[in-house]
């Protein structure tokens, strides 16, 4: 709103400005003493009015969406969002082709150092592991609309790290924590294969199930909970949402990191592109893999809910 006691003010002023830069014709004198009676008439009632009360201009917060917990206790794994991998290594998507069958998880760009953040509350530890290089895994119970009465536990799994801030005993950690730092350790050396962030997420049914999970092979009794957890996610997150990806986001107990991690956590950092100029060369923005009416999958903030 205008206030209306300034504007009324600055007119006037105006006015006398006027007056004084007309004095040497008695005419135009005469004309403008006209002029400031008629404004004075007008901006007389405007003066009196007691100072209307200012309206609060914060706008009122977007009513949450059903996807978008109030508090949500994950976090993003990464500062700085560089979107996906995409070099002559190969594409970093969730089930893109590889020699061995399907990549596992998400290859997320980032510069090599980039800190990297445990995505929950829960525990964590440390590891190597051959092709995977440096390795922290964490494990953390899924927020009960995800994790429903049950009480399914996700396992995460970041690998080809440079620096490892966790010990290799289970320990207690908070989504947010620095887990180390991104590099290119195990099988993404190569100078063909830019440094990135491989997150592999994995649904059991309970933490010592999770605490337990290797990350390799198929574990035919983890159907079950991995049964259970897509349907809450379809219902919570993912229909609401219109939330989609060019490829499935399950593969058996495996869900896609970045489809967990829109779900789940705190909206994410903005897409930018890496400084580096062979690592922007590298860069496949989320847009191009996934559509969804409830998110920003660049830009990072959950939107209003949309018209079905
Ligand atoms: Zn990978």
């Amino acid at each position: 709103m205008v206030n209306t006691k300034f504007t009324g003010f600055a007119l006037l002023s105006c006015t006398v400005l006027l007056l004084a830069g007309c004095s040497k014709s008695n005419a135009a004198k005469l004309e403008l003493d006209q002029h400031a009676s008629m404004l004075a008439e007008v901006i007389a009632p405007v003066l009196e009015d007691p100072a209307p009360e200012l309206k609060k201009v914060v706008p009122e917060a977007p009513p949450t969406p059903p996807w978008a917990p109030a508090d949500p206790s994950f976090s993003y794994v990464l500062e700085i969002d560089h979107g996906i991998r995409n070099d002559e290594g190969g594409k970093g998507a969730f089930l893109a082709p590889r020699a061995h069958g399907k990549h596992n998880g998400v290859d997320f760009l980032a510069e090599k150092g980039a800190k990297l953040l445990s995505a929950c509350n829960g525990k964590a530890k440390a590891d190597k592991r051959g092709g995977y290089g440096n390795v922290v895994q964490v494990v953390c119970k899924l927020p009960d609309a995800l994790g429903g009465d049950e009480g399914l536990h996700a396992s995460f799994f970041y690998a080809h790290l440079d620096k490892v801030n966790v010990p290799k005993k289970w320990t207690a950690i908070h989504a947010g924590d620095k887990l180390g730092t991104v590099g290119k350790s195990g099988n993404a050396a190569g100078p063909k294969i830019k440094p990135h962030l491989h997150l592999e997420v994995i649904i059991r049914g309970s933490e010592e199930d999770a605490m337990l999970e290797r990350h390799s092979g198929v574990v035919p009794e983890a159907a079950e909970a991995a049964n259970r957890f897509f349907e809450l996610l379809d219902e919570s997150c993912l229909k609401p949402a219109h939330f989609t990806s060019s490829r499935e986001v399950r593969r058996e107990r495996r869900v896609d990191p970045f489809a967990l991690l829109m779900c789940a956590s705190k909206p994410k950092p903005k897409l930018t592109t890496p400084e580096n100029q062979e690592l922007a060369a590298a860069q496949i923005r989320w847009s191009q893999v996934y559509k969804a009416q409830g998110f920003n999958v660049d830009e990072g903030p959950r939107l209003a809910a949309p018209r079905n």
